[in-house]
């Protein structure tokens, strides 16, 4: 029962957060009501379309209005943040956890959608460095030191975004190098898996919280 309680918490305040990324953060002026509107015909939404995953499963995808193609980055992400949260809360703590998913759910959505993040909202995941062991041999702040000169050398050169360094940089200081290596690691394969089907290029961020979210 309580598990069912915080399933239900955790995925609504996901679908909120994304809907507040994107009213605030994305498109300030893009949208005319207060209430949820549609992205493409900016029609209202009925309380059975903002029910999440099941509004994008009831509607099949398309909009009940017009018809045009619903994101389904949304249920996605509503599904996997709340499954991440589920089985780990107990070991972070329930306010840590969700410090970290609204932090990794702001910078995936604004990622996703026009590749930039901003990078205050990294702050959220401090929380990781209070509940996880740092690495404390000099040798391992030596790698990490030189780990973060090449993340800043590869940012100077513009191979890597402002927002992506500044992403890793961070992970490195929250979560340790050993993690951070295999975190990396996991991204590029999932960008490998899935870059043959894509034509534009790839945003960085949600792939590095996929593999954050696999590893920790
Ligand atoms: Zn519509």
């Amino acid at each position: 029962m309580q598990v069912c309680l915080i399933f239900v918490f955790i995925i609504c305040w996901i679908s909120f957060i994304v809907a507040f990324t994107h009213r605030t953060l994305l498109n300030p002026l893009k949208y005319t009501s207060s209430f949820s509107q549609c992205d493409h015909c900016l029609h209202p939404l009925n309380w059975w379309q903002l029910i999440p995953v099941g509004g994008w499963v009831f509607q099949k995808g398309r909009c009940h209005w017009c018809q045009q193609p619903i994101d389904a980055f949304n249920p996605m992400i509503e599904l996997i943040l709340t499954a991440w949260y589920l089985s780990k809360f107990q070991i972070y703590g329930a306010i840590p956890t969700l410090i970290i998913l609204t932090t990794i759910t702001i910078i995936t959505t604004t990622d996703w959608y026009e590749q930039w993040i901003n990078p205050v909202f990294l702050c959220g995941f401090l929380p990781f460095r209070s509940v996880m062991l740092a690495d404390s041999h000099w040798f391992i702040y030596l790698i990490e030191v030189s780990l973060i000169l090449f993340l800043l050398g590869m940012n100077y050169h513009q191979k890597l975004g402002f927002g992506d360094t500044a992403y890793l940089i961070i992970i490195l200081f929250s979560v340790g190098l050993t993690a951070t290596c295999w975190i990396i690691l996991c991204a590029c394969l999932l960008i490998l898996l899935t870059s043959r089907y894509q034509t534009k290029s790839l945003p960085f961020i949600p792939y590095l919280n996929l593999g954050l979210i696999l590893i920790i």
